[in-house]
């Protein structure tokens, strides 16, 4: 999570990498960017327009001072120049906030509407990605992807970007009318720029390595946090509360140390615009002042002229906390591409088509699959399973059984070889078609936060009915319990399930599982780790889920392989024996069953 930070000089292309990749997003919002752009422009020509009703009035005044005061005074022609003056800087004033309001509100609207969209896109592009994908990377560092780094992404552009531009632009526009005015004057606000870009440049490196740092801090005290509140069992029972205490109070102190040392060097580099600002003031009115005496510049003029410069001067102190800003968020930008280029490497073909409803009919012909160079996990399988037979997979721990398993609903691909069902290549039917008619219950079945009813629903692609649900759970046994609950299926369940026993747990995935009505079902060590309390209970609930489907169960007991229409003997991804229990189980070593 620690990924350095970039620099300003490469994090503003990046950031353009990263905008070329939301750009069908950001062409929805083109109405919103265009009005806001407009109003953007709009607020930079009045922030130079501003000026300049003060100037005509100091240098009529000077005029008329010139001449005979009083005779001024009175004149009308003065008193009208003076109330068109006064109104059009209030109606400058009054454009300008209106502009900068429009400008404020449209890009908030733009940028949080196009991250939005991005965040939806990242998440759902985060489930399409296969299994290979998910078991290779961190949850929490997926997680920050999803949530902070879109967020930073949102308020970088919001709160630094634009600012940023808008600043760019209204310096520019300074300095045009600056040239305009006077040339002299305009070089020596131009000597002043070189050594606050010195100041900057430096002080912004400052900063951006120590909120690096910061961040790096933020990130292990959040996996910290995270990792023992989620182990609360463990801590407790091993008394690890004063151990994680002290490290998160580490942690807690270098970010803290991070963060001070970070705001000192802003504020530093504040001040010392601040200083630099006065020196660029002192050189202009000094000189401004020659240039006005020498009758080449008008007090008016002149006081543009300061204007200008303490207006220039102000959003360039605020550059060292742009940049940081936007650096994080070009990090963060390359962090959410990253997961968006990835493609997913089990996908449907172009030839797929929606499988007809299954009987169940499976056959692995030669099948090989490995986990990289080196790691076979099967090594050429021939087996056929016949439509509604039950055939209980056995064998030591990493023989490949939960291979075997995910190849059927095509978890994951043969290396060679082909995984067929009722005589359909997997690769001819599309994903979504196969994996609906699979029912899978694993050893940790997972529930999700929401109600009892929610998670038995989730077993279908559509909303389910409560009949179905109901019907489910009957079938895994569940309905007693449930019904037993103060607020029945509409209990809702804490994290996966926490609050239910192992067994009830349990029972709640058959019924997902149940709610299928798929015509193959899987069990991988779905009895494994339950007491024998529960266990009779579960085993009659997969007996009701499993009648007349083909079924695969892998399974470590003996009665439930015994139980079945036939044995298949795994080991070291190699079939070793495939028959009738009776005939299979006395070949089988002892410590493989229990
Ligand atoms: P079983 O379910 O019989 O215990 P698996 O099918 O899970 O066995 O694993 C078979 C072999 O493949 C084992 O050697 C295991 O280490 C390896 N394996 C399983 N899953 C992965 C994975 N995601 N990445 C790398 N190797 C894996
Ligand atoms: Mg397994």
């Amino acid at each position: 999570m620690s990924r350095p930070t970039p620099r300003l000089r490469t994090a503003i292309p990046l950031l353009g990498r990263t905008f070329r990749r939301f750009a069908p997003h950001l062409r929805q919002q083109r109405r919103l960017l265009v009005l806001g752009l407009l109003a953007l422009i709009a607020e930079v020509g009045l922030r130079l327009v501003e000026p300049w009703p003060l100037a005509y009035v100091i240098d009529t005044l000077a005029r008329a001072a010139g001449a005979d005061v009083r005779a001024a005074r009175t004149g009308s022609d003065l008193q009208t120049t003076l109330i068109i003056c006064a109104l059009a800087l209030l109606g400058a004033v009054a454009l300008r906030a209106a502009a900068s309001y429009a400008m404020t509100v449209l890009f908030a609207l733009a940028g949080n509407r196009v991250l939005a969209r991005v965040r939806s896109e990242l998440y759902d592009h985060l489930n399409s990605l296969s299994l290979r994908f998910h078991q290779s990377r961190r949850i929490g560092d997926l997680v920050t992807r999803v949530t902070g780094d879109v967020g930073r992404l949102q308020e970088a552009v919001v709160t630094a970007m634009l600012p940023l531009v808008g600043n760019v632009i209204t310096l520019l526009g300074m300095f045009v009318v600056i040239v305009i005015m006077d040339v002299w004057l305009a070089l020596v606000v131009l000597v002043v720029f070189p050594v606050f870009f010195l100041l900057g440049t430096r002080s912004t490196h400052k900063i951006i390595t120590v909120s690096r740092s910061q961040r790096s801090a933020e990130g292990a005290l959040a996996s910290l946090a995270t990792e023992s509140l989620g182990a609360m069992p463990v801590v407790t029972s091993y008394s690890l509360q004063e151990r994680m205490n002290d490290r998160f109070a580490t942690g807690n102190d270098r970010a803290l140390k991070d963060s001070v040392k970070g705001k000192r060097l802003s504020a530093g580099l504040e001040r010392s615009t601040d200083v630099l600002v006065g020196l660029a003031t002192c050189l202009v009115l000094f000189v401004g002042a020659q240039r006005v005496l020498a009758g080449d510049l008008s007090i008016g003029e002149l006081t543009v002229f300061l204007t200008y410069l303490k207006t220039a001067f102000r959003p360039l102190r605020d550059i060292a906390k742009y940049t940081g800003r936007i650096s994080k968020a070009a990090a963060s930008g390359e962090r959410i591409t990253e997961i968006l280029d990835q493609h997913p490497d089990i996908a449907d073909t172009s030839w797929a088509r929606p499988a007809p409803r299954l009987l169940g009919y499976v056959e692995f012909d030669g099948v090989r699959l490995s986990y990289g160079p080196g790691r076979p996990a099967l090594r050429g399988l021939d087996l056929t399973i016949r439509a509604g037979e039950r055939v209980a997979v056995v064998g030591p721990s990493g023989a490949g059984k939960s291979s075997l398993a995910a190849l059927i609903t095509r978890l994951r691909e043969p290396d060679s070889g082909r995984v067929l069902i009722d005589g359909h290549d997997l690769r001819d039917l599309t994903l979504e078609s196969v994996r609906s008619q699979v029912a899978v219950v694993l050893q940790d079945s997972v529930l999700f936060a929401g109600t009892i009813a929610d998670n038995i629903g989730y077993g279908i692609g559509r909303p389910a009915t409560s009949e179905e649900i109901v019907e489910a759970a009957r079938i895994a046994g569940a309905d007693g319990f449930i019904s037993a609950l103060p607020q029945g299926y509409q209990t809702e369940l804490a994290d996966r399930g926490v609050g239910l026993s192992g067994g009830q747990r349990q029972r709640i995935a058959i019924a997902r599982a149940a709610i299928r009505q798929a015509p193959i079902v899987i069990l991988d060590e779905a009895l494994t780790g339950l007491d024998p309390d529960t266990e009779a209970e579960v085993v009659a609930a997969l007996g009701r889920l499993t009648r007349g489907r083909t079924t695969v169960v892998i399974t470590h007991d003996h009665r439930v392989a015994a139980d079945a229409d036939r044995v298949l003997w795994i080991e070291g991804g190699v079939l070793i024996a495939d028959g009738h229990p009776d005939q299979v189980l006395q070949q089988v070593p002892d410590e493989v069953m229990s």
